[in-house]
């Protein structure tokens, strides 16, 4: 009998390519990349990986061609497709906004009101424009939509955004936000028991992939008299590792800090005398 394996749909190139291989990659997944290729089996997890449209794998989840796959937020509300959000996955962030012309004079979602609105996101237009009480035409484009307004087919336009710079080169700006997105990792609502295991094993990897990207290792040497001062201020998981040097009265200090805090820490580190400070990542971190 054959064994189960898990078959994930990512995106076969495009934005959110890299990303997701990577994070299979930091998983500890291997397996050979997808250039010219539909699909491949991982050496070393029970997983099948297909190369796809980032904007068919909604579906595919769906009919359980394929057991999961990484996209766009905004592809599945788009798409409607009868699939569940396990995991927010941090990469592919941006949002799909409403831009008028750089000189337009835009002051609320009433301006839109029987104008022309061209984007390749219909449905999720719609509903903004719905909550909002506004009757606009919505042009459905597939792409380019950035260029709509500069040729005379739209008034407005809906497309995504990240740094805004594409905007800005056709004489556009951004006055509405109707979605922040980012690429999330999505099941077929109904996997058997076997797919399942093999999904929690993946997103047990996942989640410690992500809390090592947040965090970093610290070591440090401390005078003996400020031990207990230099402790307070380290959060660690549990409390810091401390061992004796070979210099008398001094020892070694090793935790776990939040990135975002790191920095804040070290200069107190730093008045509170300690000394030799090594900031290191952390790849993998198991809780
Ligand atoms: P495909 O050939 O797979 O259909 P595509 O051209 O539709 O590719 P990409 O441009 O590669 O798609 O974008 C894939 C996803 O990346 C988007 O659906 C979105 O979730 C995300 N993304 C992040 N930043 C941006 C951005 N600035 N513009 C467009 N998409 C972005
Ligand atoms: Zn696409």
């Amino acid at each position: 009998m054959p064994s189960t394996k898990l078959k994930i749909a990512i995106q076969k190139s495009g934005r959110l390519y890299d990303d997701s291989l990577k994070l299979l990659k930091d998983c500890g997944i291997d397996f050979k990349d997808g250039i010219n290729k539909l699909k491949t089996e991982a050496d070393n997890f029970p997983m099948e990986v297909f190369f796809l449209r980032d904007d068919d794998i909604p579906q595919y989840v769906e009919d359980a061609v394929a057991d999961i796959g990484i996209v766009g937020e905004n592809v599945i509300y788009e798409k409607n497709k009868k699939v569940t959000v396990m995991e927010k996955l941090g990469f592919g962030k941006c949002r799909l906004s409403v831009a008028v012309g750089r000189n337009e004079r835009y002051d609320g979602p009433a301006y839109l009101s029987n104008k022309r609105i061209a984007t390749t996101y219909p449905v999720l237009v719609s509903g903004f424009l719905q909550k909002k009480n506004i009757i606009a035409e919505i042009h459905e484009i597939s792409g380019s939509v950035e260029i709509a307004p500069g040729i005379g087919l739209a008034d407005a336009i809906a497309d995504l955004v990240s740094s805004g710079s594409t905007l800005f080169m056709n004489g556009l700006k951004e006055v509405e936000t109707i979605l922040h997105s980012e690429a999330v990792l999505i099941r077929h609502p109904n996997l058997d028991a076997g797919r399942h295991e093999i999904l929690e094993k993946l997103l047990f990897r996942i989640r410690s992939v992500h809390k090592a990207r947040h965090t970093k290792y610290i070591l440090l040497n401390a005078p003996n008299a400020n031990l207990k001062e230099i402790i307070s201020l380290l959060p660690g998981m549990k409390s810091p590792t401390v061992l004796p040097l070979a210099e008398p009265g001094w020892s070694s200090v090793h935790s776990v800090v939040n990135e975002n805090e790191f920095w804040d820490i070290i200069e107190k580190l730093k008045s509170a005398g300690a000394q030799g400070i090594l900031v290191v990542p952390i790849e993998k971190m198991i809780l």
